[in-house]
């Protein structure tokens, strides 16, 4: 029998991720709080919803892709929350990234009345969420993932069980590390070059294909060339998320110097009024501290 699935929050990833599971074939109640951002799924098959608790009365997993913590607590345990109208046997998947702690707090909450959570962030970005190729990291009981995997399989390409509660986030914070030390990398490496007067494309193609190589320098760098900073993911959504990686790690007495570094750095970018550019405007806080631009025309 096909599952019925709920899904709260439709925004940059979650409508088109309800889109795939339209087009897999799963019957999807929808509820977003800025309303007419249902209309599209609705017009596509989708029911609406007035609220969280409506939606959990009509699904049996309900999916939630909200943005922090305290968003994810409101439409779970919240007047009108999933809690309210989630039955017993009932999955709730939250696939924002928020805190392992507050994930591993709604679970629990969850399981008293009978509900099995997952936590299950994604990475993939927009263009992820579009395909349907995102990666899902995820945390909780692993046959609770097993009756999932047909909606995960609608969504990402790699699915991968991290370990109980919780774990799914810890793994998507410590995504978020990798991915802003590498824009960092990045962003020295080009302003270090345009400094010097190399020509930053022929820098970029020489680089990109060796020891150097990353995501950031073959997806991101070129559009710096461009000076196209549109996102992607935000400044602010990464700042979010670096201040729960940082939370995480205060609670273990852990030092990340880089992770520390990057998010002072990035802290310039939001006084500059720059949080709603992608994550890689990063390099223009190195280019402003270096006094220049970096340009160059990418084949
Ligand atoms: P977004 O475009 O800003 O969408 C956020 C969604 O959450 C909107 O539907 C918004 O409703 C809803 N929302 C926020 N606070 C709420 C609240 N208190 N109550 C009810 N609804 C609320 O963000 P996004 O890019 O889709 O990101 C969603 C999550 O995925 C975040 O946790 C983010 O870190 C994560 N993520 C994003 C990316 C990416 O590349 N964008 C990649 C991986 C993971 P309204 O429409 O009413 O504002």
């Amino acid at each position: 029998m096909t599952e019925k699935i709920g899904l709260i929050g439709l925004g940059i990833m979650g409508k088109p991720m309800g889109k795939n599971l339209l087009q897999a074939g799963f019957p999807l109640t929808v509820w977003n709080r800025t309303a007419a951002r249902m209309d599209e799924l609705v017009a596509l098959g989708a029911r609406g919803a007035a609220s969280p608790q409506e939606v959990a009365e009509h699904s049996d997993i309900i999916i939630t892709m909200v943005s922090d913590s305290p968003d994810v607590q409101q439409v779970m345990m919240g007047d009108l929350g999933v809690i309210h109208g989630a039955r017993a046997g009932s999955v709730v998947v939250d696939m924002s990234t928020i805190s392992p702690q507050v994930t591993r707090e709604i679970a629990s909450a969850l399981k008293e009345k009978n509900v099995d959570m997952l936590d299950a962030p994604v990475s993939g970005g927009e263009k992820g969420a579009l395909e349907g190729t995102l990666s899902i990291m995820v945390g909780g009981d692993a046959a609770v993932l097993e009756r999932v995997r047909p909606a995960f399989e609608a969504m990402g390409k790699r699915i991968v069980h991290i370990g109980e509660n919780g774990m799914g986030q810890v793994c998507k914070l410590a995504n978020q590390i990798a991915v802003v030390l590498n824009n960092l990398a990045m962003s020295e490496a080009l302003v270090f070059a345009a400094k010097s007067g190399a020509d930053a494309a022929k820098v970029l193609e020489a680089i990109s294909a060796g020891a150097a190589g990353s995501w950031a320098l073959n997806n991101y760098a070129p559009k710096i060339l461009r000076r196209d900073f549109s996102p992607g993911f935000m400044v602010s959504l990464q700042q979010k998320d670096l201040n729960l990686v940082m939370e995480a790690s205060r609670a273990m007495n852990l030092s990340l110097p880089g992770t520390a570094l990057t998010y002072e750095l990035q802290k310039s970018l939001q006084a500059h009024g720059l949080e709603r550019e992608g994550n890689f405007a990063l390099v223009k806080v190195i280019e402003q501290l270096a006094g220049i631009e970096i340009k160059g025309n990418v084949t």
